[in-house]
């Protein structure tokens, strides 16, 4: 564990013990095809706490890897590389007896209580099906655990022999909870469980994981895209990014304060509830790259408006530096030959355009904005390259003079205060330049859709 990450973890131990530890957990899926050499990194070296009875919240965009992780927590799905301690045990080394004993103490609840839930299978059966697999007393003392399972969740003995078809989505997640109860866990992973409920029945269903998580001292690992759900609900919260954990801390004092690029464009993008409170929204451009295909040096860097510029360049104006910024990631992708190089400028411009040529790539990125000399060449070259069909040998013209340590060095993660932990190079001092970044958030500036 980095230096960084063990005295932020020092720095809350008074908040509590720790029931989970994961260090440099990696979860990559071979496809076994073609391109299997390249595997997909879905998680890609997290490292963070989670405390004995706290929430903690996981968002991130989708394709994050935040399901991922949240599976492979569980043992769904298996580490490829790292630790993590459960009760100070690693449970990725658990074969057998032990690994089933272990999975009594932790269980999830999916996104969606249709697919969830065996509609063949009577709501008894269902809840019940746990305990019979861990052979949990009686058969008797099962049906009498199970129809004090529903009472808890809210629902009532009669439906112990109704059909999931017969009930509501929010009578549908109580019965998944039920089902998540009944081995008595103490670790919940949370996948979503109300993003697929109508609003009136979100609130009624986190009031029940709330009061569930007093009654039982349970642990939770909160996974969500709806932000103001997670504020609402989290103790603190891990924003992930590429497979990276990009910030984590704790939720308040992240919401009113984000110290990570990538947390601050996500957080802007939540409705402001009062309109008269006018903030600044970022518009993030393009979509995450590929997990099988990430950038080198931080995972934020394709799209980062704050993104480090080389010295010579701090000066250069925002629209020039987002355009140069598109061509190197164009190219990129290109090397990947995952989508085509019109189609990835098309959309990262977030335009419908055509080309048919190197020079209408040319007038479509660069024809409405004045390139200064310092500029022009570097670009003419990269584009004679493109044209003589060696993009590769454009892409690394463009890396060696636009290159800058956001697409060469990962950064590590940095404590920003109060626990809180931040993975940005911007944290340094060589790079904390405020004028630097305030320019170049003026760029990404505006209304998102
Ligand atoms: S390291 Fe660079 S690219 Fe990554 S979040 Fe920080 S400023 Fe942005």
């Amino acid at each position: 564990m980095s230096q960084n990450v063990e005295q932020a973890a020092h720095e809350r131990a008074s908040v509590g013990e720790a029931l989970v530890q994961i260090d440099g957990l990696k979860t990559y899926y071979e496809d076994g095809g073609l391109l299997s050499s390249h595997p997909v990194k879905a998680v890609d070296g997290v490292s963070f706490e989670i405390d004995r009875g706290e929430t903690l919240g996981l968002v991130g965009e989708s394709g994050c890897g935040k399901t991922t992780l949240g599976r492979t927590l569980v043992q769904l799905e298996s580490a490829t590389d790292g630790e993590i301690l459960f009760d100070g045990t690693d449970i990725t080394e658990l074969r057998g007896d032990d690994l089933k004993e272990w999975r009594r103490r932790t269980q999830m609840v999916f996104q969606d209580p249709d697919s969830s839930l065996n509609n063949r299978m009577t709501i008894g059966e269902i809840v019940r099906e746990p305990l019979d697999v861990h052979a949990v007393g009686t058969p008797r003392e099962r049906r009498a655990r199970v129809r004090e399972l529903l009472e808890v969740v809210g629902l009532r003995e009669e439906h112990y022999y109704r059909y999931p078809h017969q009930f509501s989505g929010g009578q549908r997640q109580r019965i998944g909870i039920a089902r998540a109860l009944a081995l008595e866990p103490e670790f919940i992973v949370l996948d979503e469980p109300v993003s697929a409920l109508d609003v009136s029945v979100q609130a009624q269903i986190l009031n029940l994981l709330e009061d569930l998580q007093k009654e039982f001292d349970l642990t939770y690992l909160f996974i969500a895209h709806d932000l103001s759900v997670v504020r609402h609900i989290c103790d603190r919260v891990a924003v992930m990014y590429l497979g990276h954990v990009m910030e984590i801390g704790a939720t308040e004092e992240m919401f009113r304060d984000p110290a990570n690029p990538y947390t601050q464009s996500l957080l802007s993008a939540i409705p402001e509830p009062d309109p008269s409170h006018d903030t600044d929204r970022i518009t993030l451009r393009g979509t995450p790259p590929s997990p099988r295909d990430p950038p080198e040096g931080c995972p934020f860097s394709t799209r980062c408006p704050m993104k480090v510029r080389p010295s010579a360049y701090r000066d250069l104006d925002g629209e020039v530096w987002e355009r140069i910024q598109i061509f190197r990631e164009v190219l990129r992708q290109r090397m990947n030959a995952e989508m085509g190089l019109k189609d990835r400028i098309r959309d990262l411009l977030g335009r419908d355009t055509r080309f048919s040529d190197i020079d209408e790539i040319r007038e479509e990125l660069f024809g409405d904005v004045t390139l200064p000399d310092s500029v022009r060449g570097h670009i003419e070259e990269a584009i004679d390259y493109v044209a003589d069909a060696d993009e590769a040998a454009a892409h690394q013209y463009l890396d060696e003079q636009f290159g800058s340590t956001c697409d060469e060095d990962p950064p590590i993660q940095h404590d920003v205060g109060g626990g809180r932990l931040s993975l940005c190079h911007r944290h340094l001092d060589d790079h904390a330049n405020p004028e630097d970044v305030h320019d170049e958030l003026n760029v990404f500036t505006g209304e998102s859709e």
